[in-house]
């Protein structure tokens, strides 16, 4: 069977100028730009959705294969260091918990820390499960810092129009034209299906031999012209808006996003050098825009500095992110929700598969479906691993959380977590993004507490058991002396060449 579509891809077109459009600009131009012709066309008159500034540890490596130097792009983007997110009020309508991008503990080749910690719980030896985690006391202390000897896994907040812009510099630098112009009508080829050319309000047409979608939401590419479908996820994620507005800061950067459930969704905070990113994030069928946009006012502290900017968004993924001659990166090709701030990532993600796969001598079937299988999996695991922070509590103060904790979930996620229930152990999917460490943070933080530990604890008799909790959390307080204040820290590093 031929399976190959069409000739060779020599000119490439970004279709829209977000942070999904010109992280793939740079990525591409910098790295296989040499062998293509990329054209990036925004239109000024549609704006970005000026959301999406928390990001997780892998986006450094991203940076790292771009060549980006860190200062300059966190002096670019107002950036500071994020160490996790503080989740408050998930479990019951009154606590706190942390999920950190360090690991906790040392595991043994039989059994990961946290059965070592469940037995060491019940032998009323063990202090709480966060105490043996670097990151996580650091993030609590706020505390940041690292050199050579003492590394820390972290990743940013920023600002996420100034990050547009900074690659922007970088994608240009690199190569990549700029169009200016509102697409107006996508061209397909009615013999093969492709897409043929892209007309702009301004008279211009645009032809290329691949097309990406970084549209957001709307995809014009990849939904409006190629019908690609979507997979609607909204059984599982009852949230569907948010409302989100800037303030001037009152106190210093934390070093961690904070995620705050209400009785119809949640509400962050997200801090920057210069201001604090805040959003409410619910379920339209339980509370309206107005109650939405008024509780995140009488929330917020310091002065906003812009209009609330309101969002409506369809939880689940497009059936087909890659069709034909069109790949769809960011919103354009699903959404899930942002609690877990996973988007960037799968920007990121996609980009570097895209690269893998590139079709340089012509799109094939397969390489489209390698592509689409990879992503689709990928998105399955978040949305296991953000499903569970509804499933998982101990709520039922609203109609919100009695439908979360009654909902019917993923087959998969319903086995992990019975396996967690049942044996302590933590079931890993290749495609999960979220490991072991970020499983039982979360699980346990939600309150689902195993019945079980592996046995290979016993191994170790109560004083040995001991000696090996005493020593991680020595450890880790003794690495925590010497460590600066965040802002301490931050300022004294951006001043640095
Ligand atoms: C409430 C909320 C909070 C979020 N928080 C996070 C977070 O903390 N962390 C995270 O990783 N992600 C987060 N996300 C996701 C994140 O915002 C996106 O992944 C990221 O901003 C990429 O968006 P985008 O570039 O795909 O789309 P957009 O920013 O919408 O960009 C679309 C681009 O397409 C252009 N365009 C559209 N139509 C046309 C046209 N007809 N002609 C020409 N140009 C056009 C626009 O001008 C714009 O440049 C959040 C999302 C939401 C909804």
């Amino acid at each position: 069977m031929n399976t190959t579509y069409q000739n060779s891809v020599k000119r490439v077109i970004i279709a829209g100028g977000g942070t999904a459009g010109w992280m793939t600009a740079a990525a591409l131009s910098k790295l296989i730009g040499k062998s293509l012709d990329i054209t990036l066309v925004e239109s000024d008159q549609i704006a970005t959705i000026g959301v999406g500034e928390a990001t997780i540890p892998p986006i450094r490596t991203f940076h790292r294969l771009l060549g980006i130097d860190e200062r300059d792009f966190m002096r670019a983007t107002q950036a500071t260091f994020k160490l996790g997110i503080q989740f408050e009020n998930w479990r019951t309508a009154n606590d706190v918990y942390i999920h950190s991008f360090g690991v906790t503990g040392r595991e043994c080749w039989a059994g990961e820390f946290h059965h070592f910690w469940l037995k060491a719980q019940q032998l009323g030896i063990a202090e709480a499960f966060g105490d043996y985690c670097f990151e996580l006391k650091a993030a609590q202390q706020q505390k940041f810092g690292f050199n050579e000897q003492n590394p820390i896994n972290f990743a940013y907040h920023l600002d996420a129009i100034g990050y547009a812009k900074f690659l922007r510099v970088f994608a240009e630098k690199h190569g990549v034209k700029r169009v200016e112009g509102k697409i107006d009508k996508v061209s397909v080829d009615q013999a093969t299906g492709f897409i043929s050319s892209l007309s702009l309000d301004k008279g211009k047409t645009l032809t290329a031999d691949l097309f990406i979608d970084c549209t957001g939401f709307r995809g014009l590419l990849i939904e409006q012209a190629l019908h690609s479908g979507y997979e609607d996820w909204s059984h599982y994620m009852l949230c569907d808006s948010a409302v989100a507005m800037q303030t001037s800061p009152t106190e210093a950067p934390l070093p961690y996003t904070r995620s705050i459930a209400h009785d119809s969704g949640w509400r962050w905070q997200i801090p920057l050098q210069n201001r604090v990113g805040n959003g409410m994030v619910y379920s339209s069928s339980h509370l309206s825009k107005e109650q939405a946009e008024q509780r995140l006012r009488e929330n917020v502290t310091g002065e906003p500095l812009n209009q609330p900017n309101h969002i409506r968004f369809r939880p689940g993924k497009r059936k087909q992110p890659w069709k034909k001659n069109c790949i769809a990166i960011g919103l354009s090709s699903g959404f899930i929700e942002p609690l877990e701030s996973t988007s960037i990532h799968l920007i990121m993600t996609s980009i570097v598969r895209l690269m893998r796969l590139f079709p340089f001598d012509g799109v094939t079937q397969s390489a489209t479906d390698e592509y689409n299988r990879k992503l689709g999996c990928e998105m399955d695991c978040i949305l296991d691993f953000i499903t569970m922070h509804y499933k998982v509590t101990q709520r039922d103060d609203s109609e919100f959380w009695r439908y979360c904790k009654q909902m019917d979930v993923p087959d998969s996620l319903a086995h992990k977590l019975q396996l967690f229930e049942d044996t302590g152990r933590v079931f890993l999917d290749e495609f999960d993004i979220f490991r072991v460490d970020s499983w039982t943070q979360v699980m346990l933080g939600q309150g689902l507490v195993p019945k079980q530990f592996h046995r290979i604890v016993d191994e170790m008799d109560q004083a040995e058991l001991s000696r090996f909790m005493a020593t991680i959390k020595n450890d880790v307080d003794k690495r925590l002396t010497s460590l600066p204040s965040h802002t301490e820290f931050l300022s004294h590093y951006l001043k640095q060449q």
